[in-house]
């Protein structure tokens, strides 16, 4: 008898036991790690679960903002080339 894992997607709060096609992420202050879906990433510490492509994306979106929150350049003036 095997025991069913569950695991909730992050973004949207699903909870799945058959997460095939979802994506682990593993997050640090300088780097981002995104896994296509094995049990042994799933299960480390601080990993974190997304249900699909577009949920990981959600939250690798919100780690650029926290981490680089980079200047947005204004291209509508003119440009220095020309
Ligand atoms: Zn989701």
């Amino acid at each position: 008898m095997t025991t069913l894992q569950e695991f909730r997607c992050e973004v949207c709060g699903i909870v799945t036991g058959n997460p095939t096609h979802w994506f682990v992420i593993q997050c640090g202050n300088s780097e981002l790690t995104v896994h296509r879906w094995n049990s042994e990433a799933a299960n480390a510490a601080g990993a974190r679960h997304y249900c699909g492509e577009a949920h990981a994306e959600v939250y690798i979106s919100r780690w650029f903002d926290s981490v680089c929150a980079p200047p947005k350049p204004n291209f509508g003036r003119a440009s220095p080339a020309q």
